[in-house]
């Protein structure tokens, strides 16, 4: 067991920055030092969970078992065609170097993700989303290890089951499959979608046109002033998803709280903004000990220096109740709790 260490602090591992253990931890650059690790049949005796850069858990204990953490490098173009080109992407690359590297080729499709933190790996397990855009308008294959029978096997774009922050990689095949590279359609037309937040207002501040390498910066600046930096303030981004409601609830609500804030998604159903929910619970700001809701940003749960994850889940709890008993809304953590 070489290289896997024992008793191994998480805490530069997570970006709640919460002081937590793992009983052991191996990293894994490539599918042969991954097939190393996994021979050990250690995952078979404990349980184990795949780390990215963990900027989307919660530490609530000491991991009581196996860590795999995945430092797959690698960036490859496989075509290059007049309109676009496909790109393959190893799942240990940091997402955003992804994003400024498909900026300097002058592609397009993932500029608006810029800033995301985390890994490429993850980037298809809860289909992150940004500024209008979401990861899998992108997504030409994911290539994964199956851990029971450490095969390969590829899923393409439908096999993936993308939704609104989910896939079957948070679903049914949860924990079953270890992402090890992904591909990317990027294409040569740049798409401009300027129309969300505030990108527009953005690159008209900074007299700049739009094209990919103009978003990605706009969105850069947004997204630093706007959010906290966890390297500064321990948080794991939106700590709740939006919910999902029957448009008929949400008119119902709106007659009680007009401002209310709500997308319509189909013809029955409306995603509100939790944000708004949590502010409008005058939650904003809220703190208990060292965890708290962010003064700016209600969706943001943070860790001000000692925290346990188990109080920030407590705080989290304690938001859900409220919201619960104010709007009659059930809100759910987009964080995986550990
Ligand atoms: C400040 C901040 C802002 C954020 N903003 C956004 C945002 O705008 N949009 C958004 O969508 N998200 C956002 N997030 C959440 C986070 O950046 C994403 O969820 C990101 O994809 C997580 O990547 P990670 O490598 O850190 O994954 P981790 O946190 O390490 O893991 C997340 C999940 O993916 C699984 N996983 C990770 N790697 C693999 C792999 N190779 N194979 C299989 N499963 C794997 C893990 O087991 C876990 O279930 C934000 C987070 C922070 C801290």
């Amino acid at each position: 067991m070489s290289n896997i260490q024992e008793n191994y602090s998480l805490k530069n591992y997570n970006t709640f920055g919460i002081a937590a253990k793992a009983k052991y931890f191996a990293i894994f650059d490539s599918i042969l030092s991954l097939k190393e690790i996994l021979k050990t049949n250690l995952h078979q005796q404990e349980k184990f969970f795949i780390l990215g850069s963990g900027s989307n858990i919660l530490l609530t204990q000491d991991y009581n078992g196996l860590i795999l953490h995945n430092k797959i490098e690698g960036i490859c173009i496989l075509e290059d065609n007049d309109n676009d080109i496909l790109v393959e992407v190893g799942a240990g690359v940091v997402w955003h170097n992804f994003v400024m590297w498909s900026v300097s080729q002058e592609l397009s499709g993932i500029e608006n993700l810029a800033l995301i933190p985390g890994t490429v790996g993850a980037s298809p397990v809860q289909n992150i989303g940004a500024y209008g855009l979401e990861v899998k308008d992108t997504i030409h294959k994911v290539t994964a290890l199956e851990i029971a029978t450490q095969k390969i096997k590829i899923f393409n774009n439908k096999d993936c089951k993308f939704a609104y922050r989910n896939s079957t990689f948070k679903e049914e095949l949860k924990n079953q499959f270890i992402i090890t590279k992904v591909e990317f359609r990027l294409s040569k037309t740049p798409l401009n979608k300027t129309t969300y937040g505030a990108i527009e207002q953005e690159l008209k501040n900074n007299n700049t046109e739009a094209n990919p390498k103009s978003i990605a910066e706009a969105v850069i600046n947004i997204r630093s002033r706007k959010l906290p930096d966890p390297k500064v303030l321990g948080n794991s981004g939106s700590f709740f998803k939006n919910p999902i409601i029957e448009t008929n609830q949400f008119e119902e609500l709106k007659k009680e709280f007009p401002e209310m804030v709500g997308y319509t998604i189909s013809e029955s159903k409306t995603k509100v903004a939790a944000g708004w929910l949590i502010d409008n619970a005058g939650l904003k700001g809220y703190q208990k000990a060292d965890a708290g809701v962010h003064k700016n940003q209600a969706l943001v749960l943070v860790n001000y220096g000692n925290a346990s994850g188990a109080e920030i889940l407590n705080l989290a709890k304690e938001i859900e109740e409220k919201i619960k008993e104010k709007y009659g809304i059930s809100i759910e953590p987009e964080v995986n709790i550990l």
